[in-house]
């Protein structure tokens, strides 16, 4: 027996919408039997790995002589009595009605388990409604756009949690996979995850002169053809080469190319601001690149900050590893140099590497994949949410000068680089201590080594 999810609310907040969102295709089983007033659409769901039975409770033709409110809580009771989860949905961008309260207490009076789903949501307008949603007392709002397919991983954790059972029997259900979860979050995975990727991922390699960026993408894209090119498998434009690694699409920011300019330009020994800020925009993976014989001096420190303010994702290389006598010390210190001089950046990838004897490249690639997998990570407003409440039992945010803050949600409104919106009241007020412990913990708590973590406060007065 598959389980049952009700999908109820006021009237043209969406919910035929996620219904045909949610059935896809395949054909609403609607129940037309003559003389029956139809008051429900009922069909087969797949979400992701999820796969239930869902419940519209939308469009309905009623009873001339059903008042409203009557027929509407007629219509809600009897979806409610048949299913084992409710999706209660608001309209994020018309804030919370009389209604949706009036709903919602008929929600909350059945006893069945609640998600209240915010839709309309689409490019962060409605996230004020949303939030909104959270004083239902019904739990946090899922964040979702029914019509652009927007939060539906999201939506898939939710139901997930609370029913587990859907999951089963989505896997023993293989062979239907079109999964109707669809938008950006599926397309940005796909770069990460597909061999045949979508489009090329965007990387510069920067450094100080002399660091060793010439050799290396020499020993990466092979000499001849970075000297010569354009060859098989190799194209170059003015500011970028492409070529691939283990399958994967790559653009380089031509480092080399502008150091031949400038050296033409006899400017030899500078890599100008505007030059770095010009492979930084480029890049969507910056690969700092130092001297492990001196790491980290100001113009490297220059770059990561760079990157920081740009959102860029980093990983750091220690070049001309094949030099480096004491090999521990040399990494622990630079490891140790790294978390003090560059904080907001903590836990990036530090890569050993020879440019000159070719070691090392592969992991120096793998680092940067992985890169950016964090920084396209979106953490799941359940999770988020759930770790937030840890957070503000053990660690309560202080008291200023007599004004209450109070924090009640959160959501990830972005990726590239994660960035999460916080509400609630007078959270300007909020100690730059107490937002460095929040980006901390969801670096931690989420697995977002050496990315850039943006936080926007929106309070509601
Ligand atoms: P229902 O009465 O609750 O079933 O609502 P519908 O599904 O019929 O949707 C009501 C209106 O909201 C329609 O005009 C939809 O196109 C619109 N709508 C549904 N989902 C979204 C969404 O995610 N974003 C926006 N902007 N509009 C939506
Ligand atoms: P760029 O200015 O950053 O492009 O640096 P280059 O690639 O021109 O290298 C500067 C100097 O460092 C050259 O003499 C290179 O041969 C040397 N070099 C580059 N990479 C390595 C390496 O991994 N090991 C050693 N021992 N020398 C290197």
């Amino acid at each position: 027996m598959s389980a049952s999810i009700a999908i109820v609310g006021r009237p043209n907040v969406g919910k035929s919408t996620l219904f045909n969102r949610l059935v896809g295709r395949k054909l609403a089983i609607v129940d037309d039997r003559p003389g029956v007033t139809r008051d429900r659409r009922e069909g087969d769901a797949r979400l992701g790995h999820l796969s239930f039975k869902v419940i519209d409770t939308a469009g309905l033709e009623v009873a001339e002589d059903a008042s409203l409110a009557g027929r509407m809580r007629a219509q809600t009771e009897a979806a409610i009595a048949l299913c084992d989860l409710v999706l209660f949905m608001i309209d994020a961008r018309a804030g919370l009605t009389p209604a949706d309260e009036h709903f919602a207490e008929v929600a909350r009076r059945s006893g069945k388990p609640v998600i209240v789903v915010a839709n309309k949501t689409e490019s962060r307008t409605g996230f004020q409604g949303a939030y909104e949603g959270f004083s239902l007392g019904l739990g946090d709002p899922v964040p979702i756009s029914a019509e652009h397919g927007e939060g539906m991983a999201d939506l898939e954790e939710a139901i997930a949690a609370i029913l587990p059972a859907a999951a089963n029997e989505a896997e023993e259900d293989v062979a239907d996979t079109d999964a109707v979860v669809s938008g950006e979050e599926g397309e940005e995975e796909a770069i990460v995850l597909d061999a045949g990727i979508a489009r090329p991922l965007r990387v510069a390699i920067i450094g100080r002169p002399n660091a060793g960026k010439s050799t290396l993408i020499n020993a990466l894209i092979g000499q001849d053809r970075l000297l010569t090119g354009p060859e098989a498998g190799i194209t170059r434009d003015t500011i970028s080469v492409d070529w691939t690694w283990r399958d994967k699409r790559i653009k380089l920011f031509d480092t080399a190319g502008m150091r031949k300019k400038a050296r033409i330009e006899d400017k030899l020994e500078k890599l100008s601001v505007s030059d770095g800020l010009r492979a930084v925009r480029f890049a969507e993976v910056v690969v700092l690149l130092l001297d492990s014989a001196a790491p980290f001096e100001k113009q490297d420190l220059q770059i990561a900050d760079l990157v920081e303010r740009e959102g860029r994702a980093l990983v750091v290389a220690l070049n001309k590893w094949d030099l480096v006598e004491n090999r521990n010390k040399t990494l622990a210190d630079a490891r140790e140099m790294f978390e003090r001089l560059l904080p907001q950046l903590r836990g990036a990838p530090l890569v050993t590497l020879s440019g000159l004897s070719e070691q090392g490249l592969d992991r120096l690639m793998e680092a940067t994949f992985r890169a950016f997998a964090t920084w396209n990570r979106r953490v799941p407003t359940a999770k988020l949410n759930r770790w937030l409440g840890g957070v503000l039992e053990h660690h309560p945010p202080p008291a200023v000068s007599g004004r209450r803050i109070k924090i009640r949600y959160m959501t990830q409104v972005k990726t590239r680089p994660p960035h999460f919106a916080v509400f609630g009241n007078q959270l300007d007020a909020l100690p730059e201590s107490f937002l460095r412990y929040l980006v901390n913990g969801l670096r931690d708590t989420f697995d977002m080594p050496g990315v850039p973590i943006r936080l926007s406060m929106r309070s509601s007065r």
